[in-house]
């Protein structure tokens, strides 16, 4: 092979989204800050073929297109405050360290430095000032152009192979070539394969040795059996949902609650949806189910007291205004119907204490039968990815092969919803763009 044709850089990093462009920024700095003052050809400094050291290699036209739609294109970045709690993987413990060490604080600061100012709402969800997801791509942009950084677009990494010197080999789908002293892999997971995330990240850790914790969509739109939800779409509800299998809570949420076509969607709903797959799993058809209370503030005694009340005071109401002012219309006549089961045009007064007892009761607690997911198409996260066993979680660099790194949603790491995957994003590829740094400078050069 003519490798003369192939230019060199430090670090390579495989996929252009938010841990990968941390992991750029962060790698060129401190590559800049051991460099300073050494001459050409050394670490950090633009190699012969006037490539830079730190190369991001992104498959799409465009880096960071997934940040774009992030958080409804407002870009939830992060959440005050982020504790070990708010993720998931088989061992969440390994992302301490990085987590730990690029905390909210410290990466608030960072988004300061370069130029961007955010915002936390009342729910700790943080934010661009501007409530604009572009902010922050631009912003990345930028510090990137300052630094000594090539971003190669439309590069598919299609193979990763250390070689005998020490160096990796990568090779994208038409054949391009790039050697690296280290490599960096943050291609994502699963979810959303419109931003460029189909696995591939999977495939090259894998071959390389690396061991892969069953994925799974998650943060993803929940699906019901359609004739519960029937007429519902686009109804929204401030509730409880809780998501149960064979007679026991597997999560509760509560939050603004969204009636689909399909099912159910909505922050409460996003939330429950990492433990739908496991609950199917372990359940008969039929048994995964999602309860919702409509009026969580209202106890059933109180709910049953008010519903006699109305009916005594205004008998002849039809029972199709019954749960007026209490829901939605719609809602409200869907739960009287099913508790009911007679025509909404009778009055109040054909309901025995029984049938009010039956209302009140579906309002506190109307089980949807569960179905699945919207699946990758719609999730925003993946659960499951590279297992973290095979990484140190204080450097994120492989144990089985050296210089070799990773960071993000590839590993088996997951968030909640609410900005907990953006913040993983950044302190993991900050971490491990600055221990690719510190993995070049110490290790003498080869060629
Ligand atoms: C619609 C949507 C909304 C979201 N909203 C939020 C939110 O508000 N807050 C939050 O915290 N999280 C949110 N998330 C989740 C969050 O965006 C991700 O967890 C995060 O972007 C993961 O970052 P990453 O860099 O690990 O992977 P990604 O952002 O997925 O980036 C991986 C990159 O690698 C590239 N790539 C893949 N394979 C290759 C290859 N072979 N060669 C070269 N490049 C490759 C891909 O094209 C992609 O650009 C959202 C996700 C979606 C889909």
């Amino acid at each position: 092979m003519d490798r003369s044709k192939a230019p060199t850089c430090d670090i390579a990093i495989i996929g252009g989204g938010a841990a990968g462009l941390a992991a750029a920024i962060e790698a060129a700095t401190c590559l800049q800050r051991q460099g300073s003052g050494l001459g050409l050809g050394r670490i950090g400094t633009r190699s012969e073929t006037g490539i830079n050291p730190v190369v991001v290699l992104e498959r799409l036209d465009r880096v960071g297109k997934k940040i774009l739609a992030t958080g409804n294109g407002r870009c939830n970045l992060s959440h005050q405050p982020v504790c070990l709690d708010d993720y998931h993987g088989l061992d969440r413990s390994f992302a301490g360290p990085a987590l730990g060490r690029y905390d909210v604080a410290v990466t608030l600061d960072w988004f300061r430095q370069m130029g961007l100012l955010c915002r936390t709402d009342e729910d700790g969800r943080v934010f661009p000032y501007s409530y604009q997801a572009t902010a922050v791509l631009d912003i990345l942009r930028r510090a990137l152009d300052r630094l000594p950084v090539t971003l190669r677009t439309s590069f598919r990494v299609s193979d990763l192979r250390p070689k005998r010197t020490g160096e990796f080999l990568l090779t994208d789908s038409d054949g391009q070539r790039l050697y690296a002293r280290s490599v960096i892999v943050t291609t994502g997971g699963l979810a959303a394969p419109s931003f460029g995330c189909s696995g591939d990240g999977y495939t090259l850790m894998t071959r390389l040795g690396h061991r892969m914790v069953e994925t799974k969509p998650a943060i993803v739109q929940i699906n019901c059996h359609k004739d519960a939800v029937r007429g519902l779409a686009g109804i929204r509800v401030n509730g409880t949902a809780t998501l149960m299998c064979r007679q026991k809570v597997c999560r509760q949420e509560q939050g603004e609650i969204l009636f689909t076509d399909y099912g159910l969607s909505g922050p409460p709903i996003l939330q429950l949806s990492r433990a739908v797959h496991d609950a199917l799993e372990q359940s008969r058809p039929d048994d995964a189910t999602v309860h919702l209370d409509f009026l969580p503030e209202l106890s059933l005694p109180d709910l049953v007291a008010w519903l006699k009340k109305r009916q005594a005071g205004d008998p002849s109401l039809p029972l199709q205004d019954f749960l007026n002012g209490l829901l939605h219309k719609k809602a409200g006549m869907a739960l009287v119907k099913q508790a009911c089961g007679c025509s909404l045009a009778e009055p109040l007064s054909v309901l025995s204490e029984q049938a009010i007892q039956k209302l009140a009761t579906l309002v506190k607690d109307w089980p949807l039968v569960v179905t699945g997911t919207q699946g990758w198409q719609q999730a925003q996260v993946t659960a499951g990815g590279v297992t973290v066993d095979d990484f140190a979680a204080e450097t994120l660099a492989s144990r089985l092969v050296p210089g070799l790194f990773a960071a993000g949603e590839v590993l088996d790491i997951d968030g909640d919803c609410g900005g907990y995957n953006l913040q993983w994003a950044w302190s993991s590829g900050r971490l491990a763009g600055a221990q690719a740094a510190a993995f070049c400078h110490t290790r003498p050069k080869d060629r």
